[in-house]
């Protein structure tokens, strides 16, 4: 189809044309991402030593590098109408106030009462645990977006919910955590004194304001201890990648319907969950040699796993106690500034993203959060939506890219992920307004300070 259709400001799919199977772009990677080890072993770790941490069903998904598609089973099909599909808006407003020829497009995911993509993720491992009998499940979360989102989607199948939250932000963030109460989770300020890694982390570092490697660890102990619980985790593991590749298996029919073709995809990156699943289908298209696009990955210059990180054997969190995983890290016992107010604060990154940035097939670009902020701020008053920091990572690089094609004259299709909304981040947009931010970037010494602990792995 060729361009001719006037592009509507935004585009919406048919429910019979929404996607009825993620994909799995590991099947697609002639290099495949390097396998999870045990830590005690150094061997590759089994489903079964899996299975004592994570649901049966999410551990075959976890493992398998080689089915390229895995059916969405017909009660997750039904969840997601309720909020999907989500919008793809064509930023009119931005492209004519930036004065810019590029063409803009965003994948607006905030659009649920967890304000983020989290849902898509949440409702797939908690149906698997439901499926399996479980009683429930227990997690980590750092902002808060993933616990708002898994008790949303526990409380809609009946599970229990057990959330670490990030003490700092238990703390800061009270709303976020009436939130999670309201959808019926039990919420523990991490560190606590409920787990014997949460003792251990209190005594060595007492008054520490947490960490989400400490909150994982934390979670993954209250799991294992107990009956008829597993853990589940919102970024990072390639199943959770593979369940946000709705965004982009959307996204791509969507565009496909009026022939658009982006040049450039942008999207911020935590543990590589949002990015993963927005460019996966396109990265697909991309390893098989069928069409090229430029992938940006956007991280905070206060915690730059992929710009500024090692590609190594890392543990997944501060107690050490998950698998180790193969990713660019900035080591396990990287904690970033407490001035650091944009999320996207994990140490490490999703080991497809790693692999597919080590094979130079991704970008990465950091930036400072003062940075983040304005162009948070000039988005909304131009486009209406209340961004959240994390989001605006994107929003700041796909404005750059505009300005370049607004130089060069290019008229290049730039495509980022929104990945949420901002209401409860209004504590970080009122230290912008007041001039009080400030960019923190940490140096070389305490980097390698932290790249010292990585295990020896190889
Ligand atoms: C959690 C979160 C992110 C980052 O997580 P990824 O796994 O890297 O996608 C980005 N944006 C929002 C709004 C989030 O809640």
């Amino acid at each position: 189809m060729t361009q001719t259709k006037k592009i509507p400001y935004k585009i919406y799919l048919e429910e019979s044309e929404m996607p009825t199977q993620y994909y799995n772009v590991r099947a697609d990677m002639k290099k495949k991402p390097a396998p999870l080890l045990n830590p005690a072993t150094l061997k590759p770790m089994t489903a079964e030593e899996l299975s004592q941490v994570f649901c049966t069903e999410l551990v075959k998904q976890e493992l398998d590098d080689t089915t390229p598609y895995f059916d969405i089973p017909k009660e997750i099909q039904d969840f997601y109408k309720m909020y999907r599909p989500s919008p793809l808006v064509r930023a009119y407003c931005l492209e004519e106030r930036l004065g810019t020829p590029a063409k803009i497009y965003y994948k607006f995911e905030g659009n649920n009462t967890s304000g983020s993509h989290k849902l898509n993720s949440a409702i797939t491992q908690a149906y698997y645990a439901k499926k399996q009998g479980l009683k429930g499940v227990t997690t980590e979360t750092g902002a808060g977006q993933w616990g708002t989102a898994l008790s949303m989607a526990c409380a809609y199948l009946e599970l229990d919910c057990k959330v670490y939250m990030v003490k700092v932000s238990y703390e800061q963030k009270p709303f976020r955590r009436e939130v999670m109460r309201t959808y019926g989770a039990y919420v523990t300020p991490s560190p606590s004194e409920t787990t014997a890694i949460g003792r251990k982390i209190l005594a060595e570092h007492p008054g520490t304001s947490g960490s989400l490697g400490c909150a994982i660890s934390e979670a993954v102990e209250a799991a294992t201890s107990q009956e008829g619980y597993r853990y589940v985790l919102g970024s990072v593991l390639s199943q959770v990648l593979l369940h946000q590749t709705v965004i982009g298996l959307e996204t791509q029919k969507a565009m496909d319907k009026y022939g658009i073709k982006p040049d450039v995809i942008i999207g911020c990156a935590g543990g590589g969950s949002n990015l993963g699943g927005l460019i996966s289908p396109f990265m697909g298209q991309k390893l098989r040699g069928e069409a090229d696009y430029q992938f940006i990955a956007v991280e905070p210059a206060s915690c730059p796993s992929l710009t500024r990180g090692v590609y190594a054997y890392d543990f997944c969190d501060t107690g050490r106690v998950c698998p180790l995983a193969k990713m660019y890290t900035l080591g396990s016992g990287f904690i970033p500034s407490a001035h650091h107010a944009g999320g996207l604060r994990y140490h490490g990154m999703s080991s497809i993203l790693s692999e597919l940035y080590d094979q130079g097939l991704l970008e990465a670009r950091s930036v400072e959060q003062t940075q983040v902020f304005a162009a948070a701020e000039y988005f909304a008053r131009v486009e209406g939506i209340l961004p959240a920091p994390e989001s605006s990572h994107a929003i700041k690089v796909a404005i750059d890219e505009a300005l370049k094609c607004k130089e060069s004259g290019e008229e290049k299709t730039i495509l980022f992920g929104l990945t949420g909304t901002g209401y409860f981040d209004l504590k970080a947009y009122e230290n912008y307004n007041n001039g009080t931010m400030t960019d923190y970037i940490p140096s070389d010494e305490e980097l390698a300070k932290s790249f010292a602990t990585l295990p020896q792995v190889e």
